[in-house]
């Protein structure tokens, strides 16, 4: 799939991560275009963070790679 930036509509689209869903397994960070995806890694506490929201495209590779249903699609006005 092409990155598809919404930023060139009225509404933006990002996505929410909902760390409890969250099995640590990297897929999403290898995937997101912009490195907004970033890890919590120590040895009892592992997840996926958002670190960079702002520089989401809502391009949703994320969402469709993440095996646990994790992420939540939002859409904003801009
Ligand atoms: S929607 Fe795209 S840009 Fe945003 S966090 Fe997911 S993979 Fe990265
Ligand atoms: S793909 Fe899903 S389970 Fe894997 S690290 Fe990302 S949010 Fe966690």
């Amino acid at each position: 799939m092409n990155d598809f930036d919404m930023n060139d509509f009225d509404m933006k689209r990002y996505v929410q991560l909902d760390t409890g869903k969250c099995k640590a397994c990297w897929k999403c960070q290898e995937v997101c275009p912009r490195q907004v995806i970033g890890k919590i890694n120590i040895i009892i506490h592992k997840h996926a963070l958002m670190k960079r929201k702002a520089d989401c495209i809502g391009c949703l590779k994320c969402v469709e790679i993440c095996p646990y249903g994790a992420f939540n699609v939002m859409t904003i006005e801009k």
